[in-house]
């Protein structure tokens, strides 16, 4: 197959991804064909002689998806993501189909995210934009804490974990981190590798790093939060599935937990990257955590920069390319399957 000829089927897409992979595709000339809707059982139809689809994080690429994908003699799932936790990378490998990511885009991104959401739930600043617009101008409610001195624990110490340890050591925090495999990058930068318990026990701050699997699933659950320090602040930006949402509102009703940023949330799928504004939200889990002062959600924008999607398009191009010139990538993170 000639890559400049080959089709591209790309599902979830948002008007920003037209852009950036439009301006990005003049040096690679693929066919872009753009689906707003989500890749699943009932919109694999779509597909029409091509070879490659793009998906990102809540298309559903199941056993189901990948068969119907395998009878399309669709070749290549390239995920224009760093996390493939809603791929089965199994059935892939079943029907030879090539499986590639993302590996880091722009970990700064995340990473700086994650600092974002520390800084607003302790310093409230969403709270006072809106309250000095209405000549509010009393401090009354506003009151945070020093970070300097503070314990933050990382959970994943990967590209995203490092970059936020940086940060994290930069504002004069005490770092704990915990991998299953530890980095002597970040012990050189007085890092210190804990296990799990002593990150819940010590920890002022954690912030989740690792992905989603069936080791890290709900990590933070009724038993991990009863181990850690009152008034935990707790920061994910990695996948929803690594909370347990009943167990963090029961936390934060109870007061254990005294501030909770999400960027990402477990059913995430059915509400995230849409306007929802003039409907019915029938989920009340994500209706519970948004009635909480103390909560701060945000819609998996984390990876939402320039720098990002730019490298976003143009390593999903290259991977793709790669893979239809000489059936490999030269990262070997990048390829999956
Ligand atoms: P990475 O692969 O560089 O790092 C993941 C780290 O987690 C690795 O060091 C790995 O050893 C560690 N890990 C694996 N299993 C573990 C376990 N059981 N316990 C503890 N650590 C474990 O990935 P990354 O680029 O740093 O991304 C991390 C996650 O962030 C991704 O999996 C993805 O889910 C998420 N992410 C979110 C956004 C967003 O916009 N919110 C954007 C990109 C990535």
């Amino acid at each position: 197959m000639e890559p400049s000829n080959s089709k591209i089927a790309f599902f979830s897409t948002q008007p920003y991804d037209k852009t950036f992979f439009n301006k990005y595709n003049e040096g690679f000339g693929f066919q872009l064909n753009f689906f707003e809707t989500q890749l699943n059982p009932q919109t694999v139809a779509l597909i029409e002689e091509c070879e490659i689809v793009c998906v990102f994080v809540n298309d559903i690429v199941n056993e189901t998806v990948i068969n119907q994908l395998a009878e399309k003699k669709v070749k290549i799932i390239a995920l224009r993501c760093a996390g493939f936790n809603n791929v089965d990378l199994e059935a892939a490998k079943k029907h030879e189909i090539k499986v590639c990511r993302v590996p880091a885009y722009s970990p700064q991104a995340v990473a700086e995210h994650a600092m974002a959401m520390i800084l607003t739930l302790n310093r409230k600043t969403h709270k006072a934009y809106n309250r000095v617009r209405e000549q509010n101008f009393s401090l009354n409610g506003l009151l945070g804490f020093d970070l300097f001195g503070k314990t933050i624990g990382i959970i994943g110490t990967g590209n995203i974990g490092k970059a936020f340890s940086k940060i994290a050591l930069g504002f004069g925090c005490k770092v704990l981190a915990y991998d299953i495999v530890e980095s002597e990058e970040m012990k050189k930068d007085g890092v210190s590798f804990v296990g799990l318990e002593e990150i819940f026990k010590s920890s002022d701050i954690i912030s989740l790093h690792c992905p989603l699997n069936e080791q890290t699933k709900h990590v933070i659950n009724t038993t991990s939060i009863s181990f850690m320090k009152d008034s935990v602040m707790i920061i994910n930006t990695s996948r929803g599935g690594l909370i347990e949402t009943s167990s963090v509102i029961e936390g934060l009703k109870e007061g254990k937990i005294g501030y909770l940023g999400i960027d990402v949330y477990e059913q995430e799928e059915k509400l995230f990257f849409r306007d929802l504004s003039a409907d019915i939200i029938q989920d009340d889990a994500i209706q519970r955590l948004m009635s909480f002062p103390n909560v701060l959600v945000t819609a998996h924008q984390a990876f939402f920069t320039n720098e990002a999607l730019t490298q976003i398009a143009l390593v999903t191009f290259n991977n793709i390319k790669s893979l239809l010139t000489r059936n490999d990538i030269e990262n070997k993170s990048a390829l999956l399957v």
